[in-house]
């Protein structure tokens, strides 16, 4: 087995590493550490529980030197709960490397507390890495100069996904253009499409492309498709959770609407919960991941958007309770569980509305197994409920929709091609044809209906 000591890493490093528990890289390590260490720009898709924090912090810290006051590194992530974790991870080290200083510069903290100490006035106050969410730095690196970034060797662009969605290119792309030239740029995501590869050809030449571990077969998840038939979902998870009983069971939904429903009717069951979803503010934010992180609640409900990246130990079980459209995050959500060698399963809950999705999922290749809920078992089935054929039809575009399409488009245009709109007005659009398709349907059961009753009326 490859140790840190083979990492060309020094005895110091390998020695601080093993105290913190860590005493063999992962697979991501194992591919990152040595080409960082060379210097080179990379771009790596991995995500959360696969060790990507200290394929860059052991380089980073391997390659700073520590007698030097001055900033050698910059970590930008998409949201202050990220760059916080990233932060503590960091700042463990310092334990080991007592020179090591690390700054934290998030809205989680007054700008001016943020700017203390930093603000150009000594050098000995100049963090060897600064780890941030971008709007912050920006503001404190490029609009206030607070400190001189000639000496930054390292940039990380961390869960650049999610920073792309959130619109922080621009800040990002600012904080890039005061760095010098040939910086080392490593980029980590836990999804790559093109528009996201396109986006980053500016930062990285991405000569080196590591596409992390297939995280499609992720070897300790266990994936299972669970017909919930007509039971709504949230009777659903109810059942299901008692039936189960899991240790701890991460429970998505794609829209945060449905976010606060399971959490409101998880808590009115009296079930201990905790939500995490956009509509928390700071401060909210904060005390939910507390109590998930104290692991006295055992559900914990979380859109796919704001539980990115969070690290929560010992998930026994994902629970979906939709697919969401894009199916990377999927696996993404079903990830956050049979990590580093445990094993954990993940539940999709479907209903027949959900076929076309279900099919699309099936054939990325992962194996699944099936399941019926019923009042107080999981029966395990041979999936024919997925193999029943999808009732499709076309529906005219009605007036009415044709203006809701140009009142989304309208609402989504730009003059500015920013980073994220094209995923926002597809969005957008989406959200039009599933209203309209919806209403279709709802038309055709009706005239279904009323022709049946038709025939029966006939009959009499
Ligand atoms: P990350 O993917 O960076 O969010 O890391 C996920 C978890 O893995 C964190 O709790 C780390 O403490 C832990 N971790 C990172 N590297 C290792 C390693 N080499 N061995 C064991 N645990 C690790």
């Amino acid at each position: 087995m490859t140790t840190f000591a083979s990492l060309n890493l020094s005895p110091e490093l390998v020695s601080a590493l093993h105290k913190l528990g860590y005493d063999n890289p992962s697979p991501v390590q194992l591919r990152v550490i040595p080409k960082a260490l060379t210097g080179a720009s990379l771009v790596c898709q991995s995500e959360t529980g696969s060790g990507k924090t200290h394929s860059y912090l052991v380089p980073i810290l391997a390659k700073t030197d520590l007698n030097l006051p001055r900033t050698q590194a910059i970590v930008l992530c998409p949201s202050r709960e990220l760059a916080r974790q990233v932060y503590e991870f960091a700042f463990a080290f310092t334990k080991f490397f007592p020179k090591f200083k690390v700054r934290l510069f998030t809205s989680e903290t007054e700008k001016t507390q943020n700017l203390e100490g930093v603000s150009g006035r000594s050098n000995d106050a100049a963090p060897h890495l600064i780890v941030a969410t971008p709007g912050r730095a920006k503001d404190i690196l490029v609009d206030n100069r607070a400190l001189p970034l000639q000496g930054v060797k390292t940039l990380v662009i961390d869960e650049a996904d999610m920073l792309m969605e959130l619109g922080y290119f621009d800040d990002i792309d600012a904080i890039f253009s005061e760095l010098k030239e040939g910086t080392q740029t490593m980029v980590f995501s836990a999804t790559l499409n093109q528009e996201l590869k396109a986006n980053l050809e500016r930062y990285v030449d991405a000569r080196f492309l590591y596409e992390g571990e297939d995280h499609k077969t992720a070897s300790g998840v266990a994936h299972h498709f669970v017909d919930v038939k007509h039971i709504g979902k949230l009777e659903a998870l109810d059942r299901f959770l008692r039936i189960r009983r899991p240790y701890l069971a991460l429970v998505f939904a794609s829209k945060k609407e449905d976010v606060n429903a399971a959490y409101a009717h998880l808590r009115e069951l009296g079930v201990e919960a905790v939500a995490f979803s956009g509509d928390l503010d700071a401060r909210e934010r904060k005390q939910a991941l507390r109590k998930i992180k104290s692991n006295e609640y055992p559900v914990v409900v979380a859109s796919d958007l704001l539980a990115r990246g969070i690290d929560i130990d010992d998930v026994s079980d994902v629970i979906s309770l939709d697919l969401p459209s894009d199916l990377s995050y999927y696996y993404h959500r079903a990830g956050r569980t049979g990590r580093f060698g445990k094993t954990g399963d993940s539940w999709i809950f479907y209903n027949a509305d959900e076929l076309r999705r279900a099919k699309a999922l099936l054939a990325q290749g992962t194996e699944f197994d099936y399941y019926t809920l019923k009042s107080d078992s999981l029966v395990p089935t041979d999936g024919s409920f997925l193999k029943k054929r999808e009732i499709r039809f076309k529906h005219e575009i009605s007036e009415d929709q044709k203006r809701d399409i140009s009142i989304a488009k309208a609402k989504t245009a730009t003059d500015k091609v920013k980073p994220g709109y094209k995923a926002k007005r597809r969005k957008a659009l989406e959200k039009v044809a599933g209203k309209y398709r919806r209403k279709a349907i709802k038309e055709k059961v009706r005239e279904q209906t009323n022709k049946v009753y038709a025939a029966k009326a006939k009959k009499k």
